[in-house]
């Protein structure tokens, strides 16, 4: 495939487009059309329904603030809920805590089985970690029937299409926090700062019902179009904006950390004014 390009339509009038080598991987899920692609500025990259996903390139980022703003958010967490994130990624993050164990629930097997087969230093050993159960099924169900509760819950989703609109909803996120211990606290990918501030909107307004604290903060996701990416926190507990610095630092210390810092874990949460005057605006 040499000089061909990838191009991801973020929006309707946006798109961000990347030079690839090879495509590893074709495949029509049951889901979604599967792609893993190589690339000379990210390596390889996963691709569903020509959406970038992660890449080995960047995927810290992204993985790294979808876990641990929450994670330490969170007093001590010991039961963690992940819903999607079948790259492993963000359950790699969460295993860095001493966490008893995590429950990662994917609906489609072939995220899975191609992220370890081509993607493995994205999720690493995550999968084979004796705190890890992975269940393949839809989240809304599995949420709906569970009778455990769960400290800490990260929506590592696709945008909201498919399978994963109802990720997105009201009542999706008040069985969420029913699930959630006493200081609970609820993590989604809540989309572009730039091209999706209805979505990022739209889901505070649906976290509020639920939760008294709402809270979006943001990170720079190379591979992504408009780079600079949401998300969106509810806590029935602590706010992040009050977890000290120190503390940040103490409990993460030891960790193998490429872009969260306890400073950067309160810069992520000032946002600057143009996105939270849209983001208030009625
Ligand atoms: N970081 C990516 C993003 O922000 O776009 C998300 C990556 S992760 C691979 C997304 C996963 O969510 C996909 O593998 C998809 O199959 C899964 N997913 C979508 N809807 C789901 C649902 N209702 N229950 C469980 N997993 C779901």
């Amino acid at each position: 495939m040499k000089g061909a390009w990838l191009t991801d339509q973020g929006c309707v009038d946006f798109t961000s487009t990347f030079q690839v080598t090879r495509r590893l991987h074709d495949e029509q899920t049951a889901y979604q059309h599967l792609e893993i692609y190589e690339s000379p500025r990210f390596g390889r990259m996963l691709v569903l329904d020509g959406a970038v996903q992660t890449t080995e390139g960047d995927e810290f980022v992204y993985h790294e603030m979808l876990a641990h703003p929450g994670l330490l958010t969170h007093p001590s967490p010991r039961r963690v809920l992940i819903i999607g994130g079948g790259d492993g990624g963000a359950l790699e993050e969460t295993l860095k805590h001493p966490i008893e164990r995590a429950t990662l629930v994917e609906i489609d097997e072939a995220v899975v089985r191609a992220s370890r087969a081509y993607l493995d230093v994205i999720g690493g050993d995550a999968f084979d970690d004796p705190r890890t159960e992975l269940i393949v099924g839809d989240g809304i169900a599995y949420v709906a029937a569970a009778e455990e509760r769960f400290d800490v819950v990260l929506v590592d989703s696709t945008d909201p299409q498919g399978p994963a609109v109802g990720l997105f909803s009201p009542a999706f996120y008040a069985e969420i926090a029913r699930r959630l211990t006493p200081d609970g606290v609820l993590i989604v990918q809540s989309g572009s700062a730039v091209y999706q501030q209805d979505l990022i909107a739209a889901v505070r307004r649906h976290l509020r019902p639920a939760f008294p604290t709402v809270r979006t903060y943001t990170a720079t996701v190379l591979a992504y179009p408009g780079v600079v990416w949401s998300f969106t926190m509810g806590s029935l507990g602590r706010d992040p904006s009050d977890v000290p610095a120190e503390e940040i630092a103490r409990r993460t210390q030891g960790f193998a950390l490429r872009y969260y810092t306890a400073r950067g874990h309160h810069a992520a949460l000032d946002l600057p004014p143009y996105l939270d005057q849209a983001l208030r605006a009625p």
